[in-house]
C-alpha cells in the first residue's frame, strides 16, 4: 500500500517535451573543389541523409533544407526546400537531456551543439549552454517554452567532383511544455526492522531540493534517476516497533509520511562466558576501536551508481550459526548483545562469492575482524565480508556478481571457520535474508531507473 500525495499546484518538476512541430533549416556553403551543381547535389544529399536532428525519439520526418552554394567562380547556387530523410540507424548520435527523457538524435553527432530556451508567452531567455548543462542546471517552472537548438558541422566530402569542404548549420526549434507532476510518498506503510523503505519523488529532477527529517539519526541521500529522485530509509533492529513519521520538505513545502515499525521474531539465547574470554576478544578496547573508526568511515561511502541489476547471492553455503539480529544475553546481562549479520560456517578456504556487483571500497586486515572486505552497490548499500583467510580483490576493483572475493578462515576475533556476512545501508545494518528472498525495499530501485 503506497501513501501517495500529489502535489498538484507544485511548480518545477515532471516534464513532458512536445513535438507539436518542428522546423529545421540547413545553410551550408561549400567552398574549394569543383562546386557547381553536381556538388551542391552531394552537400545536399549528405545533409539529408546525415544532419538530420529528432527530438524526444520522434523523427522529424519532414524539414526544409535552404541554403546556398557558392561555387570556384564565386557563383551563388541557391536551392529550394527539401524533405530531409530521417537518421539512419547505423549512423544515429544521440545526445540526451536526462532530466525530462528528452533526447536530440542526429545523423552523425555534431561538431558543436548548443541550446536555448526561451519563454513562449514573453520571450525572455530561460537558458542558454550545452545538452550536458540543459541536464544539470534547466529547472524550469511548469509552463509553455520554446526550444532551440543549434548544431554545426564540419565536415570533407570526397566526391566523384572532387574534395571540397564544407560547413553546415543546423537549427531546430520545438514547442517545450513544462508540466510537472510532482509524487512524493513512502514505498510502504508497514516496515519490518531489517528492511528498507523507499522514499520517493516522482518526478522531482533535483536531488538538491528535497530533504526529510527522521525521527532516528539517519541523513537520506536522495539519488536522480529519469523518474525522480529517490532515497533508502533502512531499519535496522534498534528501530523500535510503533507508528512514526516522516517531515519532507521540498522546495519550501512540507509533508507528512507515516509509517509503522514492525518487529520480526529474533532467536533469544543466554550465554555464560569467563572473564577470560570476554577479555581476550571483545575486550580490547584499541582493535575495537580501529574497526569502528574504520566502519563509521566507509559507512559514509554512497556512490550514485547502482552497480547491480540481479538479485543479491548468499556469498558462501554453509551452516547458519549466528542469526542476524539474535538477542544474545550473556552473564545474564539486562539487555542483549545484537548480531548485525549471518555467520556461515564452512571450511576453511571455501571461495567467497561478492553478493551482487559492485565496488569495492574496502580490502585489507583489522584486529577485530581480520582479512575483511567491504563492498559498495550504490546508493549506499554496502555488503561486508569478514574473517577471511586470504584477500582476492583489491580496494578500487569493480566486481560481479558471483566474483570470488576471498576465502572463507578465521582471521581476527573468531573461533571458528565462517563468514560474518552483513549488510548496511548508510551506517544501519539490515537483514541479508530480505535481501537474498528478493522481498528488501532496495529492489524497489529497479523500477525506478528508467
Ligand atoms: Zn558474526
Amino acid at each position: 500500500m503506497k501513501t501517495k500525495i500529489r502535489w498538484m499546484n507544485f511548480t518545477v518538476i515532471l516534464l513532458s517535451v512536445l513535438v507539436l512541430s518542428a522546423m529545421a533549416w540547413i545553410i551550408f556553403t561549400a567552398f574549394g573543389g569543383p562546386g557547381g551543381a553536381a556538388a551542391r547535389e552531394d552537400a545536399l544529399s549528405w545533409c539529408a541523409q546525415n544532419a538530420t536532428m529528432s527530438l524526444s525519439g520522434q523523427p522529424v520526418s519532414s524539414y526544409g533544407l535552404t541554403g546556398v552554394l557558392r561555387d570556384e567562380t564565386g557563383k551563388e547556387h541557391s536551392f529550394a526546400e527539401k524533405d530531409g530523410a530521417s537518421p539512419s540507424e547505423t549512423q544515429s548520435e544521440t545526445v540526451r537531456m536526462e532530466n525530462y527523457g528528452a533526447a536530440l538524435e542526429f545523423g552523425v553527432r555534431p561538431d558543436t551543439f548548443a541550446i536555448t530556451v526561451t519563454n513562449a508567452a514573453d520571450g525572455a531567455a530561460v537558458f542558454s549552454g550545452t545538452a550536458q548543462e540543459f541536464s544539470q542546471n534547466f529547472r524550469p517552472q511548469n509552463g509553455e517554452y520554446l526550444l532551440h537548438a543549434d548544431a554545426t558541422y564540419a565536415k570533407t566530402l570526397q566526391t566523384d567532383q572532387g574534395t571540397y569542404e564544407m560547413r553546415a548549420q543546423l537549427s531546430f526549434e520545438a514547442p517545450l511544455t513544462v508540466d510537472i507532476k510532482l509524487d512524493i510518498y513512502l514505498s510502504d506503510e508497514t516496515v519490518s526492522q531489517g528492511d528498507v523503505l523507499l522514499l520517493c519523488a516522482d518526478g522531482l529532477q533535483d536531488p538538491a531540493a528535497i530533504s526529510a527529517e527522521l525521527p532516528f539519526e539517519y541523513t537520506p541521500v536522495f539519488e536522480q534517476t529519469p523518474s525522480g529522485c529517490y532515497a533508502y530509509i533502512p531499519f535496522n533492529y534498534m528501530r523500535a516497533e510503533g507508528e512514526y513519521e516522516i517531515t519532507v520538505d521540498c522546495m519550501g513545502t512540507q509533508q507528512v509520511l507515516k509509517y509503522t515499525v514492525t518487529e520480526p521474531d529474533y532467536e533469544v539465547q543466554h550465554l555464560t562466558v569467563s572473564a577470560s574470554t570476554v577479555s581476550s576478544t571483545v575486550g580490547d578496547n584499541s582493535a575495537v576501536t580501529e574497526y569502528n573508526r574504520k566502519m563509521d568511515e566507509l559507512a559514509a561511502v554512497t556512490d550514485s551508481e547502482i552497480y547491480w541489476s540481479e538479485p543479491f547471492l548468499q556469498p558462501v553455503e554453509g551452516t547458519i550459526t549466528t542469526e542476524f539480529g539474535i538477542k544474545r544475553f550473556t552473564n545474564n546481562a539486562d539487555t542483549p548483545t545484537r548480531h548485525a549479520g549471518i555467520d556461515i560456517a564452512t571450511a576453511e578456504g571455501t571461495p567467497v562469492a561478492a553478493s551482487n556487483a559492485g565496488r569495492v571500497i574496502f580490502a585489507d586486515y583489522l584486529q577485530v575482524s581480520g582479512y575483511t572486505v567491504v563492498i559498495e552497490h550504490g546508493m549506499g548499500l554496502k555488503t561486508f565480508y569478514l574473517h577471511l583467510s586470504e584477500l582476492d580483490c583489491a580496494e578500487g576493483d569493480v566486481v560481479s556478481r558471483g566474483d570470488t572475493i576471498g576465502k572463507v578462515g578465521m582471521t581476527g576475533f573468531s573461533t571458528g571457520p565462517h563468514l560474518h556476512f552483513q549488510a548496511q545501508v548508510g551506517s544501519m545494518c539490515i537483514s541479508p535474508w530480505y535481501l537474498f528472498d528478493g522481498s528488501s525495499g532496495v529492489y524497489l530501485m529497479q523500477d525506478k531507473m528508467s
